[in-house]
């Protein structure tokens, strides 16, 4: 019995592994073989069959993943004019040539790597390169991760969202994104007034850019001088508007909130588990703030819809998967929300603004006039400099700040050049873009 061992590196996808060795194999037989081989990876068989049954359509030829490995394949089964039969065998099932097969890759440490040339012979098709490294993925969705990945890198390098740059690791990326979209994958293209206000009102919320008096004292604050509010008196903030006219209702909207989707889901869980649960969320310093510990995830952060993991694993801890996890807090914040625009956010507005006609203020009143003088002076007094570059990221030394810090492009380009490696070597998700820090 001949046999033979390697590793292999990138695009690690599940049957890579089997692929490349069955490409191998097969590599070493003359020509007018018939060959047998047993696999115990179904998802192999069943490609190998797909392909050679269904001629590819050209638009689907590299629609796949690791199709320049497959049409490598396919194309020396027919030049060498190969039979090759695939037989199924059950994994760990004491077959003696599957034990020695999965006892050659235990030794993977000390394999050596074994490198596949993409540019063969047997592949005739042109294949794009990223970063020195050949791509398997399918293209659209290669160049499409590639667009993603630098939206995410450019708005998570913005300086507002150092706001929760400490809690990155905390917030489960996927549900945040859902319940941005309305808990709708970021392809569902159906929209109506309703949910663009209920969007556009939650990433206000997010970047602090509601309407409120806050927002104004910082934009006009000649105009808008105080730092406690015009209504109750108290220190203002962005979110001051939450508790604002009536303190109460945001902790009863939460608990109508969560305990109405509770109790309408979950259905294998019978009611002294369900009311336990709502117990367990409402308790959670995510969503309570009398909980609140220092360095903990704070509730305006979830209330801002920032999702974090903690919460989520509440729920998963009473038996849930993930996935169901997720949906219930995507719906409870999605409702708390939506009954805040309502009941809290139109209440504010009422007040804010009678309070400015009584105050005989108008929003048309705009820009404080020292500071657009002050402005049209740095303009006038900038000159030319001549740029260095001697920065990872690519952009001159001269836009970096004192402390060395990248403009937020550069620091953008370099959070993807991190996670591209990632990507490329582990299946990096590229929601982990937002977990660097630069
Ligand atoms: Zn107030
Ligand atoms: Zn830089």
């Amino acid at each position: 019995m001949n046999f033979f061992f390697a590793k292999i590196q990138f695009w690690l996808l599940s049957y890579k592994a089997e692929l490349f060795s069955i490409i191998a194999a097969i590599s070493t037989a003359p020509r007018n073989s018939v060959i047998n081989i047993f696999t115990d990876s179904q998802s192999v068989i069943s490609k190998f069959n797909n392909l050679q049954l269904n001629p590819t359509h050209p638009n689907k030829l590299f629609k796949f993943n690791s199709w320049p490995i497959w049409h490598t394949l396919l194309n020396i089964i027919k030049s060498y004019k190969l039979q090759i039969t695939f037989h199924k065998v059950q994994a760990h099932s004491d077959n003696y040539l599957n034990e020695q097969a999965d006892s050659l890759a235990k030794q993977h440490p000390s394999s050596p790597l074994l490198s596949f040339n993409y540019t063969n012979l047997y592949n005739p098709y042109h294949i794009i390169q990223w970063e020195q490294h050949y791509v398997e993925l399918p293209t659209r969705h290669f160049i499409k991760q590639i667009c993603k990945a630098h939206i995410l890198a450019m708005w998570a390098s913005q300086k507002r969202n150092s706001e929760w740059s400490y809690f990155n690791q905390d917030i489960d990326w996927r549900s945040t994104w859902l319940y941005f979209n309305h808990n709708q994958k970021p392809s569902y293209n159906i929209t109506n007034f309703r949910l663009n206000q209920l969007k556009s009102f939650k990433t206000k919320i997010l970047l602090n850019e509601l309407p409120t008096y806050s927002l104004y004292h910082t934009i006009y604050p000649n105009q808008y001088p105080d730092t406690t509010c015009f209504h109750c008196n108290l220190s203002n903030s962005p979110s001051h508007w939450r508790t604002c006219v009536n303190p109460s209702l945001l902790n009863q909207i939460i608990q109508t909130s969560t305990t109405q989707i509770i109790l309408n889901n979950l259905p294998d869980l019978d009611t002294y588990q369900k009311h336990n649960l709502i117990n367990k969320i409402l308790q959670h310093p995510a969503l309570n703030s009398l909980y609140t510990l220092p360095n903990t995830f704070y509730s305006n952060l979830t209330l801002k819809g920032l999702i974090p993991k903690s919460l989520i694993s509440t729920i998963q801890n009473s038996d849930i998967p993930y996935k169901t996890a997720s949906q219930i807090i995507i719906d409870i914040l999605l409702n708390i929300n939506e009954q805040s625009y309502e009941q809290l956010w139109k209440t504010y507005c009422i007040h804010f603004s009678n309070w400015k006609k009584q105050q005989n203020r108008s929003q048309s009143q705009p820009i404080n006039q020292s500071l657009r003088s002050s402005n049209l002076i740095t303009k006038h007094t900038r000159f030319r400099r001549d740029y260095t570059y001697s920065c990872l990221c690519g952009l001159p030394d001269q836009l970096h700040s004192r402390t060395n810090t990248c403009p937020p492009i550069g620091q953008a380009i370099r959070k993807i050049n991190i996670w591209s490696i990632l990507w490329i070597k582990y299946n990096m998700s590229s929601n982990y873009i937002l977990n660097i820090q630069i």
